[in-house]
This record gives structure tokens, C-alpha cells and sequence, in this order.
């Protein structure tokens, strides 16, 4: 059986036979099997949108070979070592699963709630405006990105044993299989309340445990030694500990910080989401409302002048809706989510302007202060309505600095309040976003008569861990912070890959 990677273009809307016909041609026989590697959208030109497909085809009349890319292998050993995590997003998660099938004992705990728990909360909460610790899109089973679009993109442009054994996991726990090979793969949160407790049934059958509603509260030291980690219900003795807080748990941070773990300032993001009408954006995209076999049309905008911060669109939902995202009460901060057929009316993205904060502020800053800046503004959203309504106005009045005078339609299930959303940022901010914003407007038709709102303030951690040379926190001999809480990754991706990254050092140093 040879095989042969072929490239093939098809219209949007093809279906499998045309597929199956195409390729026969290409490799002039019937009989054949084949495994699409790569699709992506090529929308270049608006009168001829296309799906471009990479395939690899499998045949006794084909004589060339294909190497398949060498699987994650996982170096399987009885250990007597207990392993604590905490956190179970996807670094914590993928770190305790791949430690767990290495033969380690390991045990998760969550602040939050189990998914099916979690996902109730978060309903009661937008129903009743009432903020729960325990359940809300920043803390429960399955982390930050489990009510989510589910983006699975990274910048790794190749595909790394860790992203592939990633993807593999997310299939077997009931992922579409297109994420393995689509250019833009996306969960959607139906599927991710679904992936995410598969997962858990995976990892408790392999021998893991995982405490809900148990926090992290403390780390029980000797010298450079970590014994255990407290909790707010027992003590856990353990022989390592993992910490995959995610990047909104500031208690967390502190009580590292306080511990004598060694955080440092990073540049980060701050800015607020757009939305538009779905159809405005596939319009502009695609030259028509809708485009059979393709969901919802995407952007991705960048803008940088040499006066201005950078600025650019993040975390786009096509067909999605915009969320109240914070880990705290009184905390206003917004984020995106849709669901697998990203069918909502709405398409919303976070328009962000990079920040380093000494230089914004003209002085020294620590991790500290850093952590104080961004809660002071995500509490000030908060008091500007007095409630999760996120302070919103027009793209057009945030530009000409125009009394606001909002009547659109959105997504937010808590509700707008008009506001000069420009003057609750720091001018700076302000005045690129608003650049950046006009710029947009000239790329995307109609992009000004979208609604700009709320914080968002957690694209990625202001802070970040110094780690050694073998990923542990400076200074200690067994403790490790990791995923997108130590600056070091940002994404779901990234962060399953730190997780995963981390047990295999675990696997040689334990
Ligand atoms: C609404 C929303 C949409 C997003 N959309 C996307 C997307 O489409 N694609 C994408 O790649 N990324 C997306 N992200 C970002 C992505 O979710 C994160 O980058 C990713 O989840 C980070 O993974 P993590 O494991 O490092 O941390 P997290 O996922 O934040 O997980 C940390 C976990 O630790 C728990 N925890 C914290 N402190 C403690 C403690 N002291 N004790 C016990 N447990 C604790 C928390 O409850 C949480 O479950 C989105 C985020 C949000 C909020």
C-alpha cells in the first residue's frame, strides 16, 4: 500500500461524493482510502470562495510514503509518588492525565464546581445578577475555557507531538474529528460540557482524583520544600505540587507571592469586545450573508502607529455571544463564547490594546501592583453601572468621543448601560483603541456601526512566574506554576501543552 499528499479546492458547499470523485481523478484510481490533513477556508477573493484541502491518500496502485508524525509517547512506570494539582483547566488537567497514565498518583483540586454544577450556576447567575463563588465562566470544572468558542489554534505552526496527543484526547472524550485537521478548530461549549466531563470519566478510570469545591488555600513548607498544600477543607501531603490556578485567581497569586514564589510584571492587554450583526461580518467578509458548508465569516485586525499602543482583535466568536467573565463579585469583565453551529446572530471579538504597565504608568511596578491596577479597573466597570451590566456605546461614539446614545440589540445577557466608555480607560489606552477602531472601519465595511463594551482584561496574565532551568518555581524543589496563571501560555492549546510539557519533566526528575 503506497501514498500519495495530495492538494485539492472545492466549493463551499461540496459534499463527500464530489470529494470522493475529486480525488479519484488525482490519483487516477477507485479504489483508495484517504485522511484529510489540512482544510482551511481561502476567501482571498469574494467572487470565488473556496475550501482548500491537503489529503493524504492510501492505495495499492500508489508506491511513495508518508511518514506519520511519531505519536506522544508516555513513559508508563509503577511510582510512588503523589502528585497534587491544582486547577483543573486544560494545563491541569492534561498535566495530572499524562502523569496519571505515567503511573504517578495524582489527585486534582478544583475550586469549583463539576461541569454539569457549574453550567446551572452560571444559567442562575444571569438570571439573577447574583455572583457565585463557586460557578461562573472563570472557576469550575474544566477552567476558563470550558464556556468558551473553543478556539483550539496556537501559534505553533506545526503541529507538535503534545498538540496531537491534545487533539487525540479531545476526540476520544467526543470532539469532532475536523479538529485534527481543520486550519481554525473550534469545541464550542455544547461540546466542551460534554468533552470536559468524558475527560474527568477518563482520568478517574485510569486512577485519578478530583476534589471539587476544594481550594488551594496555602503551601505547607520546609526551606525549599513543599510537604503539602492546605486547603479550605484538609491538609494534603504531597511529593510535588502543580499549581494551574489560571490567570483570574489574584488569591491564588498572592498566597504564592506572600510563599516567596518569584512573580515578575509581564506586557499584557487591555481593551474592551466589539459586536456586530453575524450578517455584517460575512458580508464584509464574504461578499454575501451566507455561504453554504462554511458557519459564520471571521476577522482578525491589527493596527500599530509609531504614537500608538498596538492594538488588535482577539478571541473572535463568530455566531456567539459576549459573557460576564469574572472570578469575582463586583468585578466587570467580559469575554466571548459560542456554541458548536455558531448560529447566534451576533459576532463579537476583544479589541485590545498591549500594555507594559511601567511604561503606561512612568514608574517601577510589581507583580503586586500590576495585580492591583487591573482589579481596580475591572472593580471600577463594576461601580460605574453598579451591577454586571457591561458600560457600552457605539464604535462610531467611541471614535468622535460622541455622547453616547446606545439602542442596538446585543448578545450580553446582563444588560448596557450607555456610557462615555473612553473616559473609564487610561487616555493612552483610549486614544489607540480609538485609532485602531477607525482604521478598522476602513477594513471591514460597516465595522463602525458595531457596539464597543465592557473590560476585557483577561486576554492574558499580567504577571508571570521565573521559573528554573527545569520549569520549577526559582527557588523551591517541587513546586511548579503552570498553564496560563504563569504567564507563560495563553490559550486553551498552549496551556493542555504546558501541562503536558510539565508531567514529562516530572516523568524525569521524580
Ligand atoms: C469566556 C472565555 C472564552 C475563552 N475562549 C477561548 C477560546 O476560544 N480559545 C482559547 O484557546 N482560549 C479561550 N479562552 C482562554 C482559555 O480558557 C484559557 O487560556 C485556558 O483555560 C487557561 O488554562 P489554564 O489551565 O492555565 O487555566 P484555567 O482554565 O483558568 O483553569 C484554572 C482552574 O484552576 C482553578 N483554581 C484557581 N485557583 C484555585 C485554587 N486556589 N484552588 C483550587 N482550584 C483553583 C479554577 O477554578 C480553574 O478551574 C477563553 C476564556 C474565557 C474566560
Amino acid at each position: 500500500m503506497g501514498r500519495k499528499r495530495i492538494e485539492i479546492t472545492l466549493h463551499t458547499g461540496y459534499s463527500e461524493q464530489e470529494l470522493i470523485k475529486k480525488i479519484g481523478r488525482s490519483v487516477q484510481t477507485d479504489s483508495f482510502s484517504y485522511r484529510i490533513e489540512k482544510k482551511s477556508l481561502d476567501a482571498r477573493k469574494k467572487d470565488s470562495i473556496t475550501w482548500k484541502l491537503r489529503i493524504i491518500v492510501s492505495s495499492n496502485s500508489l508506491t511513495g510514503e508518508i511518514p506519520d508524525i511519531p505519536a506522544l509517547s508516555i513513559p508508563y512506570k509503577k511510582r510512588n509518588k503523589h502528585v497534587t494539582v491544582v486547577g483543573s483547566g486544560p494545563a491541569g488537567f492534561f498535566c495530572a492525565y499524562v502523569l496519571q497514565l505515567a503511573g504517578f498518583k495524582t489527585t486534582i483540586i478544583e475550586r469549583g464546581s463539576d461541569v454539569v454544577t457549574r453550567n446551572s450556576g452560571i444559567k442562575e447567575f444571569e438570571k439573577s445578577g447574583i455572583f457565585d463563588l463557586q460557578n461562573n465562566y472563570a472557576f469550575g470544572e474544566g477552567g476558563a475555557g470550558t464556556f468558551s468558542d473553543g478556539k483550539l489554534t496556537s501559534r505553533t505552526k506545526n503541529i507538535t507531538k503534545e498538540k496531537l496527543f491534545i487533539l487525540q484526547t479531545y476526540v476520544q472524550a467526543g470532539a469532532p474529528e475536523e479538529i485534527l485537521y481543520m486550519t481554525h478548530p473550534h469545541l464550542g461549549s455544547d461540546n466542551l460540557i460534554r468533552i470536559v466531563k468524558n475527560l474527568r470519566t477518563a482520568y478517574l478510570e485510569k486512577g485519578g482524583t478530583i476534589r471539587f469545591g476544594e481550594q488551594a488555600d496555602d503551601i505547607l513548607l520546609a526551606g525549599d520544600t513543599v510537604l503539602g498544600i492546605q486547603t479550605n477543607i484538609r491538609e494534603l501531603s504531597s511529593d510535588t505540587a502543580v499549581f494551574a490556578p489560571g490567570h483570574s485567581a489574584y488569591d491564588t497569586y498572592r498566597m504564592l507571592m506572600k510563599k516567596g514564589v518569584p512573580i515578575r510584571t509581564k506586557n499584557f492587554a487591555i481593551g474592551s469586545r466589539v459586536e456586530h450583526p453575524q450578517r455584517l461580518i460575512n458580508r464584509a467578509q464574504w461578499g454575501v450573508e451566507t455561504l453554504p458548508g462554511v458557519k459564520a465569516a471571521e476577522y482578525r485586525l491589527t493596527y500599530h502607529n509609531d504614537t500608538s499602543l498596538p492594538v488588535y482583535t482577539f478571541c473572535m466568536c463568530p455566531g456567539g455571544r459576549i459573557v460576564p467573565a469574572g472570578a469575582f463579585p463586583d468585578l466587570n469583565i467580559v469575554n466571548g463564547m459560542s456554541l458548536y453551529n455558531r448560529s447566534s446572530p451576533f459576532a463579537n471579538a476583544a479589541c485590545v490594546a498591549g500594555v507594559n504597565l511601567e511604561t503606561l504608568l512612568e514608574k517601577e511596578v510589581s507583580a503586586e501592583d500590576a495585580l492591583r491596577w487591573v482589579e481596580h479597573l475591572e472593580r471600577s466597570f463594576h461601580t460605574y453601572t453598579g451591577s454586571y451590566a457591561a458600560p457600552a456605546c457605539s464604535i462610531r461614539d467611541f471614535i468622535r468621543r460622541k455622547d453616547p446614545d446606545l439602542k442596538t440589540a446585543t448578545s450580553y445577557p446582563m444588560g448596557l448601560k450607555n456610557a462615555p466608555l473612553r473616559e473609564l480607560f487610561p487616555e493612552r489606552i483610549a486614544d489607540s483603541l480609538a485609532q485602531a477602531l477607525t482604521v478598522f472601519s476602513r477594513k471591514i465595511r460597516g465595522f463602525d456601526s458595531g457596539i464597543i463594551l465592557g473590560l476585557e482584561s483577561k486576554t492574558s496574565a499580567p504577571v508571570q512566574v521565573i521559573r528554573d532551568t527545569e520549569r520549577r518555581c526559582a527557588g523551591f524543589k517541587n513546586l511548579y506554576l503552570i498553564g496560563e496563571g504563569s504567564g507563560y501560555s495563553g490559550g486553551i492549546i498552549s496551556s493542555a501543552v504546558e501541562g503536558v510539557k510539565t508531567a514529562f519533566q516530572l516523568c524525569e526528575t521524580l
